[in-house]
């Protein structure tokens, strides 16, 4: 059967007349495509497209379906708590509940600060706390890391050129939305070098409240930490007096129930978590150690805290702490890269893959260890990666178009990753010929 997107481009073409760009998100659009493919409905670890479309999802909106689609726990908590009220603007006895859960699961977690709606939302708000508990005002970010559209956030997170990012040692900060504002008090520094960043915190320490990182910087390629290297941003932070916040927006409850740090075994001062903890739900949270956690209380939200969102929360942290649940999706990651290694190695490509949890990634045209951001300019093959994601697209797997981090779900199985394979064989054999 030919595939076809002809509802796709009807659509897009009213959009564009009342919507700006046609869009709501950029990243709601493949790279490949000048229109994006418009969503009918979710059912297990699929999604069906407006043009009848049926794919297997791996992209699994950017990590939040932990559990797939129309889980039936999850689905069935929502409802019951639809029939009763979504917004009441008052904490219910669910939120008590919730907040225990996530004190006695997080290691990090002495106390929640407070629940929001999206992952943005929460950094913001972990920054401000660390601003309130140091007195000092600067917050050093890993060039690459992405944290969120709020103008602070936003730097220095997608730069299409390896000359635009400056010297190591005076990077430059770079702007991305039209409007952004100067940012001023934020240092960059390089992921997995230490020595770089003990030199900004000997030379700033004074004025730097926070250092705020992804553990493993997914939203660039992915790249790993080096061992060592969160050790050692533990103990600089504890020697300059710089509140570390792990943002486990992507790994929290999708590597395991610890997150990050659970996995990695080094505990931050303060965490945030969104995307996975709410199964597709917007809610969102800081967690923190008591005496840093507890320095701004203030945040507020209209929708924050919401009953349908903290009953969606609690229904998916209680479907992850079942036995065996990280271990099967594991299990399934796993069996995924290393069918992606054999296949890579048939065709002659290169390539890095791992598997944590529910998150596995493969790094198309090298087969070392990315250090930084910047070596994705000289080692990443990003154009054979996206003929391969379209490829897969067009005979109904559904990949993450814009890089290599892909999400299992409670729902996917065996029967998938093996069609799924078969698939990528196909496409990577064509993608190479083409290159
Ligand atoms: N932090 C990380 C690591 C993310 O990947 C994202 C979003 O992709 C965010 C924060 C922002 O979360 P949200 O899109 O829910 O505002």
């Amino acid at each position: 059967m030919t595939y076809k997107t002809d509802k796709s481009k009807e659509l897009f073409q009213q959009a564009q007349r009342c919507l700006v760009g046609g869009i709501s998100s950029s990243f709601h659009k493949a790279p490949w495509n000048d229109y994006p493919i418009y969503m009918d409905h979710g059912e297990g670890a699929r999604v069906f497209d407006v043009d009848g479309n049926s794919y297997i999802d791996y992209l699994n909106a950017f990590g939040p379906n932990i559990l797939g689609y129309v889980h039936p726990a999850l689905t069935e908590a929502v409802e019951k708590q639809l029939k009763k009220a979504t917004l009441m603007a008052a904490p219910n006895a669910d939120l008590v509940k919730l907040a225990n859960k996530l004190v006695d699961i997080i290691p990090c977690a002495d106390k929640v600060s407070a629940f929001m709606s999206s992952g943005s939302e929460a950094n913001m708000h972990a920054i401000r706390v660390a601003r309130a508990y140091t007195g000092k005002k600067k917050i050093v970010k890993i060039e690459g890391c992405y944290h969120g559209s709020m103008d602070e956030e936003k730097v220095s997170c997608d730069a299409e050129k390896l000359e635009a990012l400056g010297s190591r040692e005076h990077p430059n900060k770079i702007k991305h939305i039209k409007g952004q504002k100067d940012p001023d008090d934020i240092i960059i520094a390089m992921f997995n070098d230490l020595d770089n960043i003990e030199h900004i915190f000997k030379t700033q320490g004074d004025d730097i409240a926070c250092m705020i990182l992804e553990t493993i910087m997914a939203n660039a390629d992915p790249i790993y930490p080096k061992p060592g290297f969160l050790e050692g941003l533990r103990k600089l932070c504890d020697e300059y007096k710089v509140v570390l916040i792990f943002d486990e927006v992507i790994t929290g409850f999708r590597l395991g129930l610890q997150g990050a740090q659970g996995c990695f075994g080094v505990t931050p001062d303060l965490a945030t978590f969104g995307k996975a903890i709410g199964g597709g739900y917007p809610i969102s949270c800081v967690v923190g150690r008591e005496e840093v956690v507890t320095a701004a209380t203030v945040a507020s939200g209209t929708f924050a805290a919401n009953a349908l969102c903290v009953a969606a929360a609690l229904a998916t942290i209680e479907t992850c702490q079942q036995p065996d649940f990280y271990e099967n999706l594991e299990r399934m990651s796993k069996k995924m890269i290393d069918g992606i290694e054999e296949i890579c190695a048939k065709h002659g490509v290169k390539v890095n893959t791992k598997a944590i949890g529910g998150m596995w990634t493969m790094i198309l045209g090298t087969d070392e260890e990315l250090t930084d951001y910047r070596d994705h300019y000289s080692k990443v093959d990003s154009k054979l990666y996206t003929r391969l994601v379209q490829g897969c697209m067009e005979r109904g797997i559904r990949l993450n178009p814009w890089r290599g981090r892909n999400y299992m779900c409670a729902q996917s199985t065996d029967d998938d990753i093996d069609y799924t394979l078969r698939v990528i064989d196909e496409v990577m054999a064509a993608a190479v010929v083409e290159k």
